[in-house]
């Protein structure tokens, strides 16, 4: 069957990789995993092994058709839906614990999966994806450097993520036009922790990083919080005046947002200036 380039797939043809991918879930033998885009199954064989169960999400009607005939249902339950759609939080319940995810992802759809995951956090125990390399570079980027940004701090505000390997096009077909990389992510939400509250920090963060070449302060007075509040707030907090969003740890955002008010949202009231 011809792939589908819309639905990103890009199938992996290196089983040598498949099988490091899914060793890289640890020891999964009491589990469920969850499995986002299984394709043509070369990571889905390895886990049939190797997990408890496996929930395998496959949008591609012909391709989950094609693993309901090669897998043993007890083994592979093949779920033909849209990932975005899925619901992780029943299936976590039904599973009777935390969920293992592992997918190499469509690469079109990388973001929304991420946000989706990141959403779904409580019901998921860890996750190993592979990704575009610039994006796990992104994912996996330390303040101060070139990748560091929303993204970065959207997904580790979820939990710690370790870069594994990185593959060739070659190790696919058809091959892609760019490198691939592996990650782990392990999630463990920070926001109780930081004393932030999530959504109303994630929208805050957004607020924070809105314009890359503005100053952290412009992206806030922009939002709408008041230069007085904003100076008030970066100097409790020890965050220079003229900072870059790029360059300030997630700490101390969580801090700056404590300091501004926890109602999180920029008053956007008479005292906009
Ligand atoms: N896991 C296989 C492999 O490693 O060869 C396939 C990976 S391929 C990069 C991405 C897979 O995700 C394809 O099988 C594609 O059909 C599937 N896919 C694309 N969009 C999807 C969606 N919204 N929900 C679930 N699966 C999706």
């Amino acid at each position: 069957m011809p792939s589908r380039p819309k639905l990103g797939q890009n199938f992996l043809s290196d089983a040598s990789a498949a099988e490091r991918i899914v060793a890289a879930l640890g020891d999964v033998r009491e589990k469920t995993v969850v499995e986002i885009g299984p394709g043509r199954g070369i990571l889905t064989q390895f886990l049939a092994g190797r997990a408890h169960g496996v929930l395998a999400v496959e949008v591609d009607r012909e391709l989950a058709a094609q693993l309901r005939s090669r897998f043993a249902p007890e083994q592979v339950s093949v779920i033909e839906q849209d990932v975005l759609g899925f619901d992780f939080a029943a299936a976590s319940i039904a599973a009777g614990g935390r969920l293992p995810v592992v997918g190499n992802l469509p690469y079109y759809l990388t973001s929304p999966i991420l946000l989706k995951l990141a959403a779904s956090c409580a019901a998921l125990e860890s996750a190993v994806l592979m990704v575009q390399r610039e994006v796990a570079d992104r994912l996996a980027a330390t303040p101060g450097s070139r990748d560091y940004g929303l993204l970065s701090v959207t997904v580790q505000m979820h939990g710690a993520v370790e870069k594994l390997f990185t593959l060739p096009p070659e190790a696919f077909s058809p091959p892609p036009e760019v490198h691939s990389t592996v990650f782990r992510w392990r999630f463990a939400p920070r926001f109780a922790e930081l004393g932030v509250e999530g959504e109303g920090f994630l929208r805050f963060v957004r607020q924070a990083f809105a314009q890359k070449r503005k100053t952290l302060a412009n992206n806030l007075r922009a939002a709408g919080y008041a230069s007085e509040a904003i100076a008030s707030a970066l100097a409790q907090t020890g965050i220079g005046a003229q900072a870059r969003t790029e360059t300030v740890p997630v700490e101390a955002l969580a801090a700056l947002w404590r300091s501004l008010g926890s109602n999180s949202q920029a008053p956007m009231t008479g005292i906009r200036r």
